[in-house]
């Protein structure tokens, strides 16, 4: 076994990481399935909406002079000539001392220009008595008054919220650009680990990062594909380096020990860019590129497979997505309850609590002890040049709660975008 001869800074990484990734081609896709997408294109509209003089409630359509003076005690009379409904175009024009009634959403009868809300009338045979007055365009929607044509309704980029969609059908929109999903390989590797869903026994652990990377992949906005454990076998792992995919993530076997196959093999059918970082945990974490692919060697330790996927990882997911680089944990700037020590010359991620509005460090900083992030309410970054922050220090915590979470699918097939 050999140490890391050399741990790239977190800032070496993250230079060499931006240089890497930059936004997925776009595809074409019907709105009804773009909620969540990122926007490929900015979405000019193109028409007037509404397209009409549209009715806002439901009464009589006026012209506004003629209602100048009504009051409960002096009320006036205006006769009756029709009906205007929804989705149909009414066909005479309304004279002066004539009405029409209307329905909210349907086209205003030319001639008018006020809608009279119906509580404010009574009737009487075909005429109404009005009992107050409106001045014009009250309860009319303009032509163009929610969008007009030339609008830039959504910019590229965006990620697509559900009133989005409704906007893009209200403007006439079947399909929309939306930049693709990256495709993300999970490839978790360990002879020890037994599947998802097994008690573990003797000397058997249970893999704990699977669903955990399945998680933040989606979180991050990717198609996942993790057929199963991978044994600590070269040829099984290479096999899966090659796999079709955006990303691969290949958890366990990421140090120099030799058992640890994957930063070899990388090397030799790829570009091993980075391997060991100054970062605590996570520091035999490596990344690289083999093709097209991009190649992110997480250690197995769960913590560590967390923190690394975290800082470099997801960073990546994110951005060949079209999402934002930054982390989806929202920040809170509170004071240490006690000290928070670190060493000078790396990077530490420490899991903390929040009691009492103070921030309290977890005192289990071992990458194995998953249950640290579970009892963690987020973690506090200190950076490599800082021996840590004395008690009431403001230090800033990223929490893990509250992190934008959607629904994606769990699975690829090479033709999908
Ligand atoms: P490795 O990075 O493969 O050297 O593994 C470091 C430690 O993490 C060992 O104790 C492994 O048993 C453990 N480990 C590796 N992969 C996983 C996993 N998928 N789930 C839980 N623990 C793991
Ligand atoms: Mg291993």
């Amino acid at each position: 076994m050999r140490g890391f001869a050399h741990r790239a800074t977190l800032e070496e990484c993250l230079t060499w990481l931006d240089d890497q990734i930059s936004p997925l081609t776009a595809t074409e896709l019907a709105i009804s399935q773009a909620a969540g997408r990122v926007l490929a294109e900015d979405i000019i509209c193109e028409i007037n909406v509404p397209g009409f003089r549209r009715a806002m409630m439901d009464g009589y359509a006026v012209v506004a002079t003629d209602t100048a003076g009504a009051t409960p005690y002096n009320r006036l009379s205006l006769e009756i000539i029709g009906h205007a409904f929804p989705g149909q175009e009414f066909k005479s024009k309304i004279e002066i001392g004539q009405c029409v009634r209307i329905m909210t959403g349907s086209p205003l009868p030319a001639g008018s220009d006020a809608v009279l809300p119906a509580e404010q009338t009574e009737v009487e045979g075909n005429r109404i008595w009005i009992q107050a007055d409106v001045s014009p365009k009250k309860h009319v929607a303009n032509v163009g008054e929610d969008i007009s044509e030339g609008t830039c309704v959504l910019r590229a980029g965006r990620q697509l919220r559900p009133q989005d969609v409704g906007i893009l059908s209200s403007i006439g929109r079947a399909n929309v650009s939306v930049v693709r999903k990256p495709r993300v390989r999970i490839v978790v590797t360990g002879d020890e680990l037994l599947p998802t869903g097994s008690v573990p026994t003797g000397c058997q652990i249970t893999d704990a990062n699977s669903p955990m990377l399945d998680a933040l992949c989606c979180r991050d906005g990717a198609l996942v594909h993790n057929p199963g454990i991978v044994p600590d076998d070269p040829t099984a792992i290479r096999t899966a380096l090659h796999d079709e995919a955006d990303v691969i993530l290949v958890s366990g076997g990421s140090s120099v020990g030799q058992e640890d196959h994957a930063p070899v093999l990388l090397a030799e059918d790829g570009e091993l860019a980075i391997h060991g970082i100054a970062i605590r945990p996570s520091s035999p974490a490596g990344m690289g590129r083999l093709g097209q692919r991009l190649v992110f060697l997480l250690p197995g330790n769960p913590v560590s497979c967390l923190c690394a996927y975290d800082f470099f990882a997801g960073r990546a997911i994110r951005v060949l997505g079209g999402r934002e680089r930054a982390w989806p944990y929202p920040t809170i700037r509170l004071p240490l309850s006690r000290k928070l020590v670190s060493t000078i010359g790396r990077v530490d991620y420490a899991r903390v609590m929040i009691v009492d509005n103070q921030v309290e460090p977890l005192a289990i900083s071992g990458a194995s002890v998953l249950s640290s992030t579970t009892r963690a309410d987020g973690f506090v970054v200190i950076p490599a040049n800082s021996e840590g922050y004395a008690p009431a220090s403001e230090v800033d915590v990223f929490l893990y709660d509250g992190a934008r979470a959607l629904k994606s699918e769990t699975a690829f097939r090479t033709d999908d975008s």
